[in-house]
């Protein structure tokens, strides 16, 4: 697999545009140009490395990033110089995909708590607003399925669980081609009326590029029309944190137990009364205190996230019961999410699931 066709797929998979402002996702290791196998994992220390090296792997694809605050030496003190050390050495390159994997619905680290939780009618706990654009042109109507299907193609016009969304209407437009013009049609120095259709279509600010070298692909003009137009709108499909809900309602302790069954978590931390009663559940892998606020204001029953920190459990409204089922705990099957990305794209090439255990905490 050629590494650029990697990060470009990686890339409109989980954008790198999504990810919070304190964060290292993308590139952390690059050094080849080919890769002949993945190790994907939570995240990466020596004895990842070494399972990479033993599996033939010559990239780890992980949800932390191995560099996260600035680094100022590298010796072999701590986990991370000694993991960088040895994957400098064997020639592994790391890619990382952390908060631009938590901030998209689907096929998102949210979205694969809540599918092993079997929640209904999941949706983003607190949409992101000002990615979206609307781009709009016009095209004579002999180009007009070409040039949408092109767009589509490259990825506008997506809302929710609808593709190919759309929006269109026949009008009047007017051009004179000056001299030195080569026009699709008229004549040079006379104007022309030409029946076009406005195609109007939603593009995330990170595919724009692409769409608009599918628009000029597409489009028959020498001069295109067109505008894209920022937009206030929330996008339900990315931002953090996901809420949803039970067919039918459980106790907090059913709730739990559920939890317990997905995760393998020996034991919970939790606050609320057992038997109260449970249909929207809001769910945040990692550490996920800071959206306790929203998952109260979205009408949650209960919040399951990893890292409440003491004061965080004083904090919490009474109407929400918190479970805390551990950081490593709740993002364990990322690395799943993060081979199916590759193998989507990838059929043919090697992906490993990390079987080595990077969860530093243990229960007794
Ligand atoms: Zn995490």
């Amino acid at each position: 697999m050629n590494a650029e066709d990697f990060g470009k797929w990686m890339n409109q998979s989980a954008p790198l545009k999504l990810q919070e402002s304190y964060d290292n996702s993308g590139w952390i290791l690059q050094q080849r140009s080919q890769y002949s196998a993945a190790l994907c994992c939570l995240d990466v220390n020596e004895a990842i490395i070494a399972e990479a090296k033993a599996k033939g792997c010559d990239i780890v694809v992980c949800h932390h990033p191995l560099i996260f605050k600035g680094v100022k030496r590298i010796g072999t003190t701590t986990t991370q110089e000694r993991a960088l050390i040895s994957a400098i050495k064997a020639e592994i390159d790391i890619y990382a995909c952390h908060t631009n994997l938590d901030n998209v619905l689907k096929n998102g680290v949210n979205q694969e708590i809540g599918k092993r939780l079997g929640l209904k009618e999941m949706q983003i706990l607190v949409p992101r607003s000002g990615e979206l654009r609307k781009l709009a042109t016009y095209v004579p109507l002999s180009h007009f399925e070409q040039v949408r299907s092109a767009l589509f193609e490259a990825g506008a016009g997506t809302i929710g669980e609808y593709s190919d969304c759309s929006f269109s209407w026949v009008g009047e437009g007017t051009f004179k081609p000056e001299a030195g013009a080569t026009p699709f049609s008229g004549e040079i120095n006379t104007l022309s009326v030409a029946t076009e259709k406005r195609l109007e279509v939603l593009v995330p600010v990170w595919k724009v590029a692409e769409v608009m070298r599918a628009l000029r692909g597409s489009h028959p003009y020498e001069e295109i029309a067109y505008e894209v137009l920022v937009l206030d709108n929330t996008n339900a499909d990315t931002g953090s944190g996901l809420i949803g809900e039970f067919e039918t309602r459980v106790s907090l302790a059913e709730f739990m137990e559920r939890v317990k069954a997905a995760f393998g978590n020996s034991a919970l931390r939790y606050s609320g009364k057992l038997d109260k009663s449970i249909n929207k559940v809001a769910v945040c892998g990692g550490s996920g205190a800071f959206l306790i606020p929203a998952a109260e204001s979205a009408g949650a029953d209960v919040y399951l996230t990893g890292d409440i920190k003491y004061h965080d459990w004083f904090d919490a409204p009474s109407s929400l019961a918190l479970v805390d089922c551990g950081h490593y705990e709740s993002e364990q099957y990322t690395p799943n999410l993060l081979a199916e990305i590759i193998q989507k794209k990838f059929p043919t090439f090697a992906v490993f699931i990390a079987e080595t255990n990077t969860n530093p905490v243990k229960y007794f």
